[in-house]
């Protein structure tokens, strides 16, 4: 079977472009994932997050000794399943601020990536359950709503926060970011919209396109400066698949920067240290990593209200029953859905911190679980200035990357990521929650001063799993792919993912995913672009 375009990586990228390029009959299409089916119900619960930090569909990968950070090993998970990190993210649906996009054009060179233009793409995706203005849109094959019941503790802490002095905001991805609310989520009738769900499913039928799960790519093929195609691990053996025209990575920011590097295309230095020939010498690739480090407050509750109980067996057969009966109850909450944007810095030139509320304790992966049921909020600085590296250790694809975010090099990451701490427990603390905190545990009171809080933070913190700027797009010396995600130097290539953002937005990363991958659909079919928003 010949293909015309072969997409490595059913994530939140590659299942749009599945769904953008196969939409031309005359188009065949390959998409290739190494994870599995997201047939299992886990995937469909807005309430299954809780599982998903915990090796579900995972590639199971840690960073390197964090230099910056006591030397601390952070868990670093990444989705292995169609639909990738969409299929087990927290499903909140997050746009960031306009200032990121006209950054991304007049810092980096992406010259058609300002807010303006990629605002368009944004609603194409969206099915707004509710909104529909300049900023939002319905029909679109991504569902978007607001929560269903957030319990009455959620409405408490958007009081505080008032209290506080951060305002209420109704809709974060609108004319402001700025302040507390309830999230927009990637959820439909209950149910998680992922790109896999949202995107491939509802255009499994076609006959010009092909999905292939469980096969991981092994390496791209380079003929006389052109990718040809990709070699595949198939059953026990390997397989050659050629594409007529592209071949697009969209592995996401740790597996593109991998399998380049894996293909011999990267810095000469790194490749030939993994022992690596060198086929096309790309300084950038697997450079720029950014990511946010989310720092947290625990805070024990006077009652039952958050979801702490529901892990009891019987509870949670019940919480089941009630879900799989009615679609209602805590199954239906992705238990991260309140939250918001706010300043470490007061000269930021746009919010720079993002909260999370999270409706219980240890809902993730090394998060302290309480005894009695707790509340945690997450707080993450949104524009770290450190960047780090993915760097593969030797030629075997099965090897685990070396992932190396570089977390806090820069001190003003940290200052603002402790100013964020703080903001959070001081939200906790309000008369608004008193009713429902009982008091707080974590970093706990007798923590205060910056040392303390740095310490707390070496042992605790996490990832909020934001990786971008691996293969980022630009015209600067480091840039991996241009405007119109080419791979420079070589042709037959594009990178289509998280990848190619070249600086973090301020926000979750899987609405902007989704947006690169509109529009780099238009670019790669020769559309010309949607005509930009005029707001
Ligand atoms: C636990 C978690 C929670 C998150 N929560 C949120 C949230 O609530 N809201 C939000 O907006 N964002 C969230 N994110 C981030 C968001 O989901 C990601 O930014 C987004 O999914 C990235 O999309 P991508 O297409 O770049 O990569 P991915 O979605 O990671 O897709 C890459 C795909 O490529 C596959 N792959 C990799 N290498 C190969 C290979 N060699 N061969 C074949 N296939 C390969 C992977 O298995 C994967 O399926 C979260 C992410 C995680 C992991």
């Amino acid at each position: 079977m010949a293909y015309d375009y072969i997409i490595v990586g059913g994530g939140s990228a590659g299942c749009v472009l599945a769904n953008r390029l196969s939409a031309d009959p005359a188009i065949k299409v390959l998409l290739l994932e190494a994870g599995a089916s997201d047939a299992n119900m886990l995937f469909r619960m807005p309430a299954g997050f809780a599982k998903m930090t915990k090796g579900v569909a995972s590639w199971g990968w840690s960073t390197v000794p964090q230099k910056h950070l006591n030397g601390r090993v952070v868990w670093y998970t990444q989705a292995k399943v169609i639909g990738g990190g969409s299929s087990i993210n927290a499903q909140l649906y997050t746009r960031g601020n306009r200032k990121d996009y006209d950054s991304w054009a007049s810092d980096a060179g992406c010259e058609g990536w300002s807010y303006r233009d990629v605002l368009p793409y944004f609603k194409r995706s969206e099915d707004n359950q509710r909104l529909h203005n300049e900023y939002h849109s319905y029909g679109g094959p991504l569902g978007v709503s607001y929560p269903i019941n957030p319990p009455p503790i959620s409405h408490a802490f958007l009081r505080a926060a008032q209290e506080a002095g951060i305002p209420f905001n109704f809709d974060f991805n609108g004319a402001v970011q700025d302040g507390m609310g309830h999230y927009q989520l990637s959820t439909r009738n209950a149910e998680r919209s992922s790109a896999s769900s949202a995107f491939v499913k509802p255009v499994m039928s076609r006959s010009n396109l092909t999905v292939k799960l469980n096969t991981q790519t092994l390496r791209l093929i380079t003929e006389n400066g052109r990718v040809v195609g990709v070699e595949v691990a198939s059953g026990t053996g390997k397989e050659i698949l050629h594409a007529d025209r592209e071949v697009i990575l969209s592995s996401g920011a740790i597996g593109s920067p991998r399998l380049l590097q894996l293909s011999g295309i990267g810095p000469a230095d790194a490749l030939r240290q993994a022992g690596i020939a060198v086929v096309h010498d790309l300084t950038g690739v697997g450079g720029n990593l950014q990511d946010h480090l989310d720092l947290y407050a625990i805070s024990e509750c006077t009652g039952d209200h958050t979801y702490d109980r529901i892990a009891q067996p019987h509870r949670t057969v019940w919480a089941g029953l009630q879900y799989l009966l009615f679609k209602t109850g805590p199954v239906t909450s992705t238990l991260f859905e309140t939250g918001g944007f706010w300043y470490a810095d007061k000269q930021a030139r746009s919010p720079d911190i993002q909260f999370h509320l999270g409706l219980g304790s240890g809902i993730e992966a090394g998060v302290a679980t309480m005894k009695n049921p707790g509340v945690t909020l997450n707080s993450a600085f949104l524009r770290p200035r450190s960047r780090g590296t993915v760097r593969v250790s030797s030629a075997d694809p099965r090897a685990a990357p070396l992932i190396d975010p570089n977390y806090w090099e820069d001190p003003y990451d940290r200052e603002c990521a402790i100013q964020g701490l703080r903001l959070a427990r001081e939200i906790l603390r309000q008369p608004a929650l008193k009713p429902f905190v009982l008091a707080e545990r974590l970093p706990g009171d007798g923590l205060n001063t910056d040392q303390e809080l740095m310490e707390y933070a070496y042992r605790s913190c996490k990832t909020d799993h934001h990786p971008v700027g691996t293969c980022a797009m630009g015209t600067g010396a480091d840039a991996v792919v241009t405007p119109d995600l080419k791979l420079r130097g070589l042709l037959g290539l594009r990178v289509v993912d998280a990848s190619v953002m070249p600086f973090v937005p301020s926000c979750n990363t899987n609405a902007p995913t989704i947006m690169v991958a509109e529009k780099a659909a238009d670019i790669i079919l020769g559309k010309p672009p949607l005509a930009p928003a005029t707001i």
